[in-house]
């Protein structure tokens, strides 16, 4: 090089997050070293290029100023490379000679500021090339101290990730090494929701679409699947069994296992028919069963009663054509369920009134008892008052509210429906599933739909 020439230069400058937090290292305190020495150098600086929270083990690609760097080296844009020590330029050897191949292309150097290097004599590569390995040794065994420590953590039950990492149902509380996974007390009752409808209906997409509508959520398909097949909800975080506090027990999950792997082959057949095991009989009040409905033209998905069919103990001969029943829930399953919902509120709401009303009749009829045992009314007087107050006595109609009935009361949408054009038969056997309890078909053949 021509000691003359007023040498451009290019600044460089890294720092990996781990040494941002570990050792308080910065950018900014490497890049006024290096102006300061390349003022006290007189080289001319044609650019300063950092590469912030890289660590010197990323990819090349990933250093994207290393690469603006050596662009401009190959426009010839500059002479020398300045940088304070050798492991913010490298620590892999192989990405080394490959950077140092096209430096060497373009006749360009580079120097460091706080350490000496010769490569211009045979020892003076040598001792470069040690200085790479023990740099490059140095990074794996930061990566195993990572491990390490991670592992430590995880022994301790003490969380590694944020909230964010965590699935449905579990937040990362506390700070520092008090940092701990518990369950997230605000979606605790839905995860427990989500196992017991998968206990129940043994379908995926069922409780997908299930959770979806009734707690307005987005899930999709991969992610509930995940949540089944995550350990963690039985406590258990890389073979540390008590890691957090479970919803499920292993057994269950492994139950859980067996029905995501084998029960979709399994099951197939079945849930061909979409409302299999949803319909009865309104003449006997039996399951009605699947069966292929052929013609000479057609052939269609129906249902019919066994006992009519083999045994002759039942008169209803008639099948009920699958599509025909389909097309009607479609057209009228908003209108029949939103019915249903508002008709239990009203006979609750009449119920509470009729307790309240009878309660203070009860009070009365108690008082007239005891005026009579005083032998301060009459025989007579008594019978009267009496029977004037049974008769207002009403009749609480009795309905029976199922827990789940409460639980699917939210609201069921328009969009529901719309996924459900989509689905295939044993999905939307099991979206049926999830509100109707059965399903007839009176003798002037209309259907009626029971709700669960
Ligand atoms: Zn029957």
């Amino acid at each position: 090089m021509d000691n003359n020439k007023i040498l451009t230069v290019a600044i460089y400058v890294r720092v990996s997050t781990e040494e941002q937090m570990k050792h308080g290292y910065s950018i900014q305190a490497q890049k006024e070293s290096l102006i300061k020495y390349c003022k006290e150098k007189k080289y001319k600086v044609y650019d300063i290029y950092a590469d912030e929270g890289k660590s010197a083990r990323s990819k090349l690609k990933q250093r994207t100023e290393m690469c603006r760097l050596l662009e401009d080296v190959k426009d010839k844009k500059i002479n020398r490379i300045v940088f304070i020590k050798l492991d913010r330029w490298f620590r892999n050897i192989a990405d080394y000679y490959k950077v140092q191949e096209i430096l060497d292309k373009y006749h360009v150097d580079w120097e460091t500021t706080q350490e000496d290097y010769n490569t211009t004599t045979s020892s003076g590569r040598l001792n470069l090339n040690i200085r790479l390995s023990i740099a490059q040794d140095e990074a794996d065994r930061t990566a195993d101290r990572i491990r390490f420590t991670f592992d430590n953590m995880i022994k301790n039950k003490r969380a590694i990730q944020g909230s964010h990492c965590m699935p449905l149902g579990y937040i990362v509380e506390g700070v520092g090494k008090e940092k701990h996974v518990v369950k997230d007390k605000e979606k605790e009752h839905i995860v427990k929701d989500m196992f017991e409808h998968f206990a129940n209906y043994n379908s995926i997409r069922g409780t997908l679409l299930y959770l979806n509508n009734k707690y307005q959520l987005h899930l999709c398909y991969d992610s509930v699947r995940h949540y089944f097949k995550n350990e963690l909800y039985t406590g258990k975080y890389k073979n540390i069994i008590d890691y957090c506090e479970p919803y499920i027990t292993y057994d269950e999950f492994l139950e859980n296992q067996k029905r995501i792997n084998c029960n979709v082959k399994v099951n197939a057949e079945r849930y061909d028919y979409i409302f299999s095991g949803l319909m009865r009989c309104n003449k006997c009040g039996y399951k009605l069963s699947g069966f292929t409905h052929k013609s000479k033209t057609y052939k269609n998905h129906a249902y019919r009663c066994n006992r009519a069919y083999n045994s002759k103990s039942c008169t209803n001969i008639s099948p009920i054509i699958e599509s025909n029943l389909e097309k009607y829930l479609i057209n009228n399953f908003l209108l029949l369920y939103n019915k249903h919902v508002s008709e239990e509120t009203i006979i609750e709401k009449e119920n509470t009134k009729k307790r309240i009303s009878n309660e203070q009749i009860n009070k009365k009829l108690d008082r007239l008892t005891d005026l009579y045992v005083d032998g301060r009314i009459t025989r007579e007087k008594y019978n009267t008052e009496y029977d004037k107050y049974k008769s207002m006595l009403v009749e609480e109609k009795q309905v029976e509210i199922k827990p789940i009935k409460k639980k699917i009361k939210s609201l069921v949408n328009a969009k529901a429906l719309d996924i459900y054009n989509q689905l295939d038969n044993k999905s939307k056997h099991a979206f049926w599933l999830t509100y109707i309890d059965y399903i007839e078909r009176d003798e002037h053949k209309n259907y009626i739909v029971h709700f669960k």
